[in-house]
């Protein structure tokens, strides 16, 4: 049954004034827009009351179990202001799939594809004045699904919360589409079979942090995690998936292990590229095929990607006691950014229905 959106709106909307303000330079996850969805499971009702309300704080019980046992999900896609003046989201069907599964991962109910596409459509609509106009920039959405039954038994709650909050959004990285410097952990991974990594979980990212810190520490970026068992095979970066260029034109990436998390943009990669000439490649990518193929020039670019930065390259590879320099020049991401931003917004034909046309 398709949920009903009630719709209680703000008294207290943002002044034009703040709200062109925040679109001029809104960065990433700062600002929020006027409303937000929420909608509540219980394990004997299913979903209901599903509402867009005021932007606000959630008030919750300090037993509830999200707080203590991490059963939560999140998803992240955009929203775009097309040329005609209209909106339309990118591809937020695969995102809607992807909540069902990671949802099934963290013992979480699903909630219909068709639901979570209504949700942001609803959402995008009252808070129509927050997409922005620029092509660099977009209103990101942010779904998201947790444990709210209050109480310490470790079960899957009987009681969860979906929520939805919209953020406009430019691009991810502050220097913009300078390549990055990424760390190579060795020391920790991100996600070992049969655990939580194809998840969009997060208590991943949870995990993530403290590498992420070392990399900080080291003058990076990112960080690049590899496989848990062999410690030798290139899955992915905390929160993106990795490309890799060779100098016959070929894009290789990570193949999908049940431990490397299946990103969308990675996905609408692989069929851009084949169509930009390209040869595409899944398979297995050791670690030293990349520092090698970087100093012998087999590997004439990196980059990552995924909604929130869509392609950044990466110049450098960094690791204890030594680093691979990239050559300066990126034409094959820069080619494949283009594309993609240029689908997005609605300036290249969208010729596999990616794009969702808010009504
Ligand atoms: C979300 C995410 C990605 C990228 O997925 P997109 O759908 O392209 O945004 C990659 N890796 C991890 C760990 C993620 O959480």
């Amino acid at each position: 049954m398709a949920l009903d959106f009630a719709l209680e709106r703000t008294s207290t909307p943002a002044g034009d004034d703040r709200v062109a303000e925040a679109l001029a330079s809104p960065g990433f996850g700062r600002v929020f827009t006027d409303h937000m969805v929420t909608a509540v499971w219980t394990a004997d009702g299913g979903w209901h009351d599903a509402r867009v309300r005021p932007y606000g704080p959630l008030s919750l019980d300090p037993a509830t179990q999200v707080f203590h046992y991490a059963q939560s999900i999140f998803e992240g896609f955009k929203a775009y202001r097309q040329p005609d003046g209209s909106i339309a989201t990118f591809r937020p069907e695969a995102n809607g799939a992807r909540f069902v599964r990671s949802a099934q991962r963290m013992a979480l109910p699903a909630l219909d594809v068709e639901d979570f596409v209504a949700a942001a459509d609803t959402l995008i609509r009252v808070d129509e004045r927050w997409v922005p106009a620029a092509t660099d920039a977009s209103l990101y959405l942010r779904p998201f699904m947790m444990a709210t039954e209050v109480g310490l038994g470790v079960r899957p709650a009987s009681e969860v919360t979906f929520v939805l909050i919209a953020s406009p959004s430019s691009s991810y990285f502050a220097g913009g589409a300078k390549p990055v410097t990424i760390w190579l952990s060795e020391d920790y991974t991100r996600a070992a079979p049969g655990g939580t990594g194809a998840a969009k979980c997060a208590g991943n990212y949870a995990a993530s942090l403290v590498a992420q810190q070392e990399a900080i520490a080291n003058g990076c970026d990112q960080v690049v995690f590899l496989d848990a068992v062999e410690r030798r095979w290139v899955e992915e970066l905390g929160g993106m998936n990795i490309f890799f260029v060779l100098d016959d034109g070929t894009l290789v990436t990570p193949e999908l292990t049940g431990s490397i998390l299946e990103g969308v943009t990675r996905d609408t990669i692989l069929t851009l590229a084949k169509e930009l000439g390209h040869e595409v490649e899944e398979r297995r990518v050791d670690v030293d095929e990349w520092r090698k193929g970087v100093e012998t020039g087999r590997i004439t670019e990196t980059f990552a990607c995924g909604t929130a930065a869509i392609v950044a390259s990466i110049g450098t590879l960094r690791w204890r006691g030594g680093e691979a320099v990239a050559a300066p020049a990126t034409p094959v991401a820069d080619a494949v950014r283009e594309t993609l931003v240029g689908v997005q917004n609605g300036l290249i034909p969208d010729t596999h229905g990616w794009m969702h046309r808010v009504p």
